[in-house]
């Protein structure tokens, strides 16, 4: 099954494969055991297509999404999803209205903020369900634990909000040492100590890398994002269940141009690469403008008939040069290439560009643009079938 989107014709085409997700997201249930995931598809999902990716994990029956900006969330409900959204970044008060008229629950860290949705929910007869957000140890947003207490009994006390759920945030739980992440699991568990009352709201701090690596982390219920999309961490990351995910993501391109050069021809913008001898060079329509760095420049490697070429000289915003010289006479143009992905016996990761990049493996599929068409295909093996017929 294989769905076409509006800009098909660029021939740069990210695709996503659905059934490796449901392994995936599989896997992953397997280790929450009977807590609820709340999987992260904010930006975009992670690059891979927020509408498709929600509506095929509420089609497995998950129903209640992370986002970062609440606009995310707004797009997916206007397009007729039926979710619920958390909203993983604090906002501004001029927000709180979308926040009530969307169901949205926002993560809450200050009392203005609570002021400001309890208003807005009075004035449409509603509740807000909030997550009250602490900081055990990120350093971004979140109250301090010593100041629980006085702010759980402030929303307690705040009629139109309800508190959901309580949460924290993991800065290395991808780390090969677990001894700092282990002090805020114990900072967090204190918590419980503060609540009374009937309704106990949901605690969740897990991460991916969490889930994994963590038991004792998890709580009430798990927020993975990168794992669902059968990408690691970080490089540094060791566990057993990481081998059974499947990358979910492939990008390919064609090849558009192809040209004999002399030795000592200069490649591209800012000729920051010379042709060391007579070479044999095909340009590719992908560029900074879809995501693929500049920083990736001369670093770079791509597949091209099941065979490792260098990208040479600056990564443009729309195209990008490659060395084809090994294969001189066989490459036509529309052949394809993969920048990520398998063709014949080889396969370029996610975490080969991140390493190339010097980054993480988030960036880079987060900074693949809008323009790339991205195609869904649902089908068990789907990628190992295709690159076996280059
Ligand atoms: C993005 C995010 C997650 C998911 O993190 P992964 O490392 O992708 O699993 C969970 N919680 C918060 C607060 C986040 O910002």
């Amino acid at each position: 099954m294989t769905e076409m989107h509006s800009n098909e014709a660029h021939l740069t085409q990210a695709t996503i494969n659905l059934a490796n997700l449901s392994d995936n997201i599989a896997v992953l249930q397997r280790l929450a055991g009977d807590r609820p995931l709340l999987p992260a598809i904010k930006a975009n999902a992670y690059g891979h297509g927020a509408a498709e990716v929600a509506r095929h994990l509420l089609a497995l029956g998950y129903d209640t999404f992370c986002i970062g900006p609440i606009n995310e969330a707004i797009t997916l409900i206007e397009d007729g999803l039926d979710a619920r959204f958390i909203v993983l970044s604090p906002t501004l008060a001029q927000n709180s209205s979308y926040i009530v008229e969307y169901a949205l629950q926002p993560v809450v860290c200050t009392i203005d903020q609570i002021d400001s949705l309890a208003k807005e929910a009075r004035k449409k007869g509603t509740t807000v369900k909030v997550h009250i957000k602490v900081d055990t140890g990120m350093g971004r947003v979140g109250i301090q634990p010593s100041e629980f207490r006085a702010f759980w009994q402030y929303c307690q006390k705040t009629s139109h909000i309800e508190v959901e759920g309580v949460c924290s945030h993991f800065p290395m739980a991808d780390s090969v040492d677990p001894s700092f992440s282990r002090g805020q699991i114990e900072q967090f568990a204190s918590l419980e100590e503060h609540i009374e009352g009937s309704a106990r709201p949901l605690f969740h701090i897990a991460n991916s890398a969490a889930l994994l690596s963590l038991p004792e982390s998890r709580f009430d219920a798990i927020r993975p994002g990168i794992a669902v999309y059968g990408l690691s961490p970080s490089l540094a990351m060791r566990s057993p269940a990481l081998t059974e995910l499947k990358p979910v993501l492939s990008l390919t391109s064609r090849i558009t141009y192809v040209k004999e050069v002399a030795k000592g021809t200069g490649i591209s913008y800012g000729h920051l690469y010379y042709s060391d001898r007579p070479m044999c060079i095909a340009t590719i329509p992908i560029g900074y403008g879809d995501g693929l760095s500049r920083m990736l420049s001369n670093r770079l490697e791509v597949l091209v008939g099941g065979q490792r070429c260098r990208q040479v000289g600056l990564i443009c915003m729309d195209q990008c040069m490659i060395d084809i010289s090994v294969l001189r006479g066989r490459v036509r143009l529309g052949d394809e290439v993969v920048i990520i992905g398998s063709q014949g016996e080889n396969r370029i990761t996610v975490d080969e560009l991140a390493e190339r990049q010097g980054t993480t493996s988030y960036e880079i599929v987060t900074a693949l643009s809008e323009r790339i068409s991205r195609v869904f295909v649902d089908e068990k093996d789907a990628e190992e079938k295709r690159a076996r017929f280059p």
